[in-house]
């Protein structure tokens, strides 16, 4: 399969034979059910690239796959046996037709494009950012998913400004970390929740003014208290059953409920007269997807986060980055609330 794929030849030990690792999901399930095997490298169709992986994000999307929560998304629904993984980053080895003007070992970053547990990977060419010289594939893998989603919740969901206050639940998340100071950056003023006291202080690093731990503390009480009953412009709500009616009562009147996220659980009925009693608030439930629906979209989102990080403004918190071998470990430790900022899996 070498001469197909046009590989270099660092690539011909592992294109030789025709497969690699990868981290392959047989039935919907929990952890247990990643499991380490052989398959065949891809081959890139029309438009697409042979991406070969040096760093996958793991992601809560990656559990929500695995476990069939998004079986029946239109946006999203992947059925197994698949090898799943959303975000990558590594260099291009080999170009299907019509894939653009990226050429053989340029360096590349995506998500939303699923197999990225896994040595190598074909991705629609739209879906790949060039990653700039001085910028690692560790932090260009770790800030595609989660780096867009802060991006467009801060600057698109809810265009925040000075003399905004938003409420971020898991502040010391993946995703809440970026939203902190991406918010922060915009001039808002920023109440975040986390989990425990380790993760206040993390929270409090990444530039939050405010913050409550509500394993601890009532959270609406104490938005209340901060905001002298006034509530906030925007909540970020990525926990969702288990914060979703808190996050309600949080708002200012006409205010904006995000639920971009599941972590606890998903939210799965709301009554249209609770927002009106909230105070006539608005509520949205968004898939990045449609946030970065076109190249032109995806690389500004991420060419602010590339550059913000190069000028030293955007902290990237690596949590850990595991063996590909370990992705199983890797999913419970992100579903037990156990992570700190970016978990990835080394490939190479
Ligand atoms: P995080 O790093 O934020 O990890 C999840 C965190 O959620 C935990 O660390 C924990 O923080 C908190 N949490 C609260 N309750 C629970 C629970 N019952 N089980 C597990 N975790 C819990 O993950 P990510 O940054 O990767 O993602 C955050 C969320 O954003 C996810 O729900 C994800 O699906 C969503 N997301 C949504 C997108 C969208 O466009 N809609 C795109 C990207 C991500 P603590 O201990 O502080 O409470």
């Amino acid at each position: 399969m070498g001469a197909p794929y046009g590989a270099g030849a660092e690539d011909t030990d592992i294109i030789g034979t025709e497969e690699m690792k990868a981290i392959v999901v047989n039935d919907y399930g929990g952890a247990e059910t990643l499991s380490f095997a052989d398959v065949p490298i891809p081959e890139p169709g029309d438009g697409e690239v042979l991406v070969k992986l040096a760093y996958a994000g793991v992601n809560f999307i990656d559990v929500y796959i695995r476990g069939g929560l998004y079986a029946r998304s239109h946006t999203y629904a992947q059925t197994p046996p698949m090898v799943i993984g959303m975000e990558g980053a590594g260099e291009v080895a080999a170009l299907g037709p019509g894939a653009g003007d990226l050429a053989e070992g340029d360096r590349v970053a995506y998500c939303l494009s699923l197999g990225s547990y896994a040595e190598y990977a074909t991705v629609p060419a739209w879906k790949l950012v060039k990653v700039p010289h001085g910028v690692p594939l560790d932090i260009a893998a770790a800030l595609q998913l989660q780096g867009s989603t802060a991006h467009y919740l801060t600057q698109s969901l809810f265009a925040l400004g000075p003399g905004h206050w938003c409420l971020v639940h898991a502040g010391a998340g993946g995703v809440g970390q970026l939203v902190i100071q991406l918010a922060k950056a915009r001039g808002a003023t920023v109440i975040a929740t986390v989990g425990s006291g380790e993760k206040a202080g993390i929270a409090r690093a990444r530039g939050a003014d405010h913050v409550i731990d509500y394993r601890q503390d009532d959270f609406v009480a104490a938005v209340k208290e901060i905001t002298g009953g006034k509530g906030v412009d925007v909540v970020y709500d990525s926990v969702g059953k288990d914060t979703f009616e808190g996050s309600l009562e949080c708002l200012k009147p006409r205010g904006v409920l995000s639920n971009n996220g599941a972590s606890s659980g998903a939210v799965t009925a709301i009554d249209p007269m609770d927002l009106a009693e909230a105070g006539s608030v608005y509520f949205t439930r968004p898939h990045l997807a449609d946030y970065i629906a076109d190249a032109k979209e995806r690389n500004l989102r991420a060419g602010d986060l590339f550059r913000l990080w190069r000028q030293g403004r955007l902290t990237v918190t690596i949590d850990r980055a595991l063996p590909l071998s370990d992705a199983a470990e890797a999913h419970r430790a992100i579903e037990g609330r156990l992570t700190k900022g970016k978990l990835l899996l080394r490939i190479r």
